[in-house]
């Protein structure tokens, strides 16, 4: 691991009058394996709760993570997206729940935009390509669940997801814990 983890806790949400630190938010599909990314980056069991009921979490969650001999930062969690079950107009609050976290958001730093492996990018993650270009962000695209694949199938689909948003993705495994270092090396570049 490139960064020591002083602490990590959960402090609030959106909504909540928090202190100013550099923003790296997280965000992807229902079930994509953003709470156990975010995890494995902090080293926690569970400090975001893995959720066998994707779409319940609804709110922009705060998590403050202090760290060795850097600044601390702030990871925010997205509520996930696209979850079949959700009621009708979910759609409709996910992108004004969005869009108002993005507008003038002073302190964002990285979006880190999750995909699994094995899906190709919908509707969803081109609207968070946009909302992401109209605050002017940088962008991180983690292809999550790379477990599931031979090396060469994992291969084989960065090329695909390249292809189709322009970006070559990040691997990640919550399993083998590919794509900690990763990630931290783009979050450390962009404090
Ligand atoms: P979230 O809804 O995006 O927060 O997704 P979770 O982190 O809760 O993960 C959803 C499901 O996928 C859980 O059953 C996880 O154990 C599983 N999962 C998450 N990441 C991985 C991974 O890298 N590999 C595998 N095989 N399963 C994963």
């Amino acid at each position: 691991m490139i960064v020591k983890i002083k602490d990590a806790r959960y402090v609030g949400t959106l909504y909540d009058n928090l202190p100013d630190l550099p923003e790296f938010v997280f965000a992807g599909r229902s079930n994509v394996g953003k709470s156990s990314l975010i995890n494995m980056l902090v080293n926690r069991k569970s400090l975001v709760r893995t959720s066998k009921q994707p779409g319940k979490t609804r709110n922009v969650n705060y998590f403050q993570v202090d760290l060795v001999d850097l600044p601390s930062i702030h990871m925010v969690d997205l509520p996930g997206y696209g979850y079949a079950k959700v009621p009708l107009g979910m759609k409709d609050s996910w992108g004004r729940l969005a869009e108002k976290y993005f507008h003038e958001n002073k302190n964002l730093q990285l979006i880190i935009l999750l995909v699994d492996i094995r899906r190709d990018l919908k509707d969803e993650e081109f609207m968070v390509f946009d909302l992401a270009k109209r605050s002017g962000c940088e962008f991180l695209l983690v292809a999550t669940k790379a477990d599931k694949l031979t090396r060469n199938k994992q291969q084989q689909r960065m090329a695909d997801i390249k292809k189709l948003c322009g970006m070559r993705p990040v691997l990640s495994s919550a399993l083998s814990r590919d794509g900690i270092d990763a990630v931290w090396k783009t979050i450390v570049e962009h404090l």
